[in-house]
């Protein structure tokens, strides 16, 4: 072979399995990105995430870097139907780290990045936050902002209290009989900007028979900077999460209620394969690692009350498709007594938020979660149940996108239960 088109390239950097692709196509029609762009994600006649990945090695990285290396939503829906079965997001999120930093990303992705790096300071820009809401600020702010981020605003949640934000005790003791020990992992907008959620799912856990623990110093999981293309910095953070739950031997799982920190943390074992140090704690600490619903359906939910109302759930990709629960949050709502659970219908679309995708690629972001909206609509639902802060937050963006007159309110599934096995007592 005179002539290999970068393709010893590939392989001798661990993308050979690009190249095994047999060009069927099969996954453009699974492609979120590329149902709403068509051929502009692509290069060439290289088309879709697979073919950038092959026109990075054949053409080189200077023109796929400009030309939609970064649209990878890495929400899988390509992996099931590739009769290859090539992981084509995970070839993605490996080849970002090749690029060079000013590259991968934009000002406010990186500056995102770098808060989700350090919780305590997201907590106290929550803080700030909150005292600008309080003073009116924020609206004031948002109105001088041009119309392209002021259209966004829905992406930043109103700020819990300070109260709601700080830490929860180290050990939560249940509320009847214990019948588990549970590890819970907080995530970094969970613990402080989605705070009222954590506290949710400690009530539903508590009430449901479950000691928990909460360990001090766990950080973020590092999705988005594995994502992103911030290896190294997505690898710092698996690592202090993995020492922060080193010690709870007790616990029969550690619990989460973020389907993206869940799919991640279940693939640390892979993140920190090749660290001799890290990679048996890894798989370890990734085979305990349970979604809320995963955990619950095992191991019994507390008696629901009634809440009446009409829902639609949708399912995140990193939860459907990623961990493949879709069952379990379903049969959770069954239990809640008034409840009428209706489904949408396209049960796999992708919200288009994907970590900070929504950020770095507003527009497409954006046509993502109107088709999605149109299409929850269409279900009629009084509430849009949800398992991840990012689709939870995209969701009310699509909403407000949308101008409806009263639009649904968008919870978390965790919220929903805390109100039914609250009402029960
Ligand atoms: S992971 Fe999702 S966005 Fe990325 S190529 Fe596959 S289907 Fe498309
Ligand atoms: S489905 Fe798999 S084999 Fe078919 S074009 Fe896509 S990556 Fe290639």
């Amino acid at each position: 072979v005179l002539v290999d088109n970068g393709r010893r390239r590939a392989v001798a950097q661990g993308f050979g399995e690009a190249f095994s692709c047999i060009s069927c196509g099969a996954c453009l029609n699974h492609c979120p990105v590329y149902a709403v762009i068509g051929d502009k994600y692509g290069v060439t006649t290289h088309i879709g995430g697979i073919g950038l990945l092959q026109a990075s090695f054949t053409s080189g990285l200077d023109l796929t870097a400009g030309q939609g290396l970064s649209l990878c939503l890495n929400c899988r829906a390509c992996v099931d139907p590739c009769p290859v079965r090539i992981d084509t997001p995970g070839m993605h999120a490996r080849l970002r780290e090749h690029l060079p930093a000013g590259q991968r990303l934009p000002g406010l992705a990186r500056v995102v990045l770098a808060l989700a790096r350090r919780v305590p300071l997201m907590r106290a820009a929550g803080w700030a936050l909150y005292g600008a809401e309080r003073l009116g600020l924020r609206r004031m702010v948002q109105s001088k902002l041009p119309p392209r981020l002021q259209e966004m605003a829905p992406l930043l949640p109103p700020m819990p209290a300070p109260r709601e934000m700080a830490r929860p005790p180290a050990v939560i003791e249940p509320i009847g009989p214990h019948k588990h020990t549970v590890a819970f992992f907080s995530g970094c907008v969970m613990s402080t900007w989605l705070a009222p959620v954590n506290w949710a799912t400690l009530r539903v856990l508590a009430r449901s028979g479950c000691r928990i623990r909460v360990p001090r110093r766990q950080g973020c999981c590092g999705a988005l900077h594995h994502h992103m293309g911030a290896g190294g910095a997505a690898r710092k953070l698996a690592r202090r999460v993995i020492n922060a739950f080193s010690r709870l031997d007790d616990c029969e799982a550690i619990v989460t209620n973020s389907a993206g920190c869940g799919a991640a943390m279940k693939e640390y074992a892979e993140l920190l394969h090749d660290d001799p140090r890290y990679a048996d704690r890894a798989a370890a600490f990734s085979a305990r690692v349970r979604d809320a619903s995963e955990f619950l359906v095992v191991h019994g939910l507390a008696q629901a009350g009634p809440v009446r109302a009409r829902a639609v759930y949708f399912d995140p990709c990193h939860l459907g498709i990623a961990q493949g629960i879709t069952k379990e949050p379903r049969w959770l709502l069954s239990h809640v007594p008034g409840l009428k659970v209706v489904e949408a219908q396209r049960r796999e679309a992708c919200c288009g938020s994907a970590g900070i995708f929504n950020l770095v690629h507003p527009e497409v972001s954006g046509r993502l979660a109107d088709l999605l909206v149109e299409d929850l609509m269409a279900a009629a639902p009084e509430l849009i149940v949800t398992s991840n802060p990012g689709c939870l937050l995209q969701v009310r963006w699509g909403l407000a996108r949308s101008g409806a007159d009263r639009p649904p309110e968008v919870i978390h599934l965790m919220e929903l239960l805390d109100h039914a096995t609250g009402a029960a007592r």
